[in-house]
């Protein structure tokens, strides 16, 4: 690897050539980084567990390790995880008013092109938010502030930082047992680590990274609302015909 400087100083995003140097004689030296004077990268020496504690408590730091200094590439993986959960999520809702004890009621299960569609709807949506987002941020960082953006950097960080949605898997697990508060703390969960993810990325203040949140939120719901409209007006003309 000749890549100079591609690592991050997790404590103050400086840049850095290396985390550690290996001495010949089976020695390891953690480099302290020449800005602020602490270890470069602390987490190398942490257990994977001590990690995800401190990023799922939102730390700059843990979110500079995994985005800058590792090469975690999962975020696809994960995404279509956790896309799989919501649209059984969603299925599952979709018909859990039709509760029957009738085991000729087998045949919803044959309506699985429905869970597809949910599939579908929620990777829309997912792509919405992140539309939003990097649209908002290539309009203020790129266009007002003359900033370069790393947009598959972004996205990556966007996707990761989505991790949250396995939470949905207890609910998955224990159908019918989930509240909308349950789901709201998961969602705001996933939208302070997605916020969370954006501010590292760029380096960029609290409100910038929130205002890019809120702005992919609401395209995210925008398309949710007219994807919902077009369902109900496809429904009428198949029970008018
Ligand atoms: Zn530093």
């Amino acid at each position: 690897m000749t890549l100079k400087n591609h690592f991050r100083c997790v404590e103050c995003n400086e840049k850095a050539a290396e985390l550690h140097r290996d001495y010949s004689n089976g020695i390891l030296k953690i480099t302290i980084c020449e800005s602020c004077q602490k270890p470069v990268d602390k987490y190398i020496e942490y257990d994977p567990v001590i990690i995800l504690i401190d990023a799922t408590l939102c730390k700059t730091q843990a979110f500079r390790h995994i985005l800058f200094n590792t090469n975690l590439n999962i975020h696809w993986k994960l995404c279509v995880f956790c896309l799989l959960c919501e649209a059984y999520l969603r299925w599952s809702r979709l018909h859990g008013s039709e509760q029957s004890s009738d085991p000729a009621d087998i045949i919803r299960y044959t309506k699985e092109w429905e869970f597809y569609g949910m599939f579908g709807l929620a990777a829309l949506e997912l792509s919405a938010f992140c539309g939003g987002v990097l649209c908002f941020l290539w309009a203020v960082v790129g266009r007002l502030q003359g900033g370069t953006l790393d947009f598959g950097l972004l996205l990556k960080a966007l996707l990761l930082s989505c991790y949250g949605k396995v939470l949905l898997i207890p609910t998955v697990i224990w159908e019918h047992d989930y509240s909308p508060l349950c789901l709201g703390l998961i969602k705001l969960f996933v939208l302070t680590s997605n916020s969370q993810a954006i501010r590292v990325i760029l380096n960029s203040s609290r409100r910038l990274s929130l205002m890019a949140v809120c702005l992919g939120l609401l395209t995210e719901t925008c398309v949710a609302q007219v994807c919902q409209r077009l369902q109900w007006s496809v429904q009428d003309v198949w029970m008018y015909e």
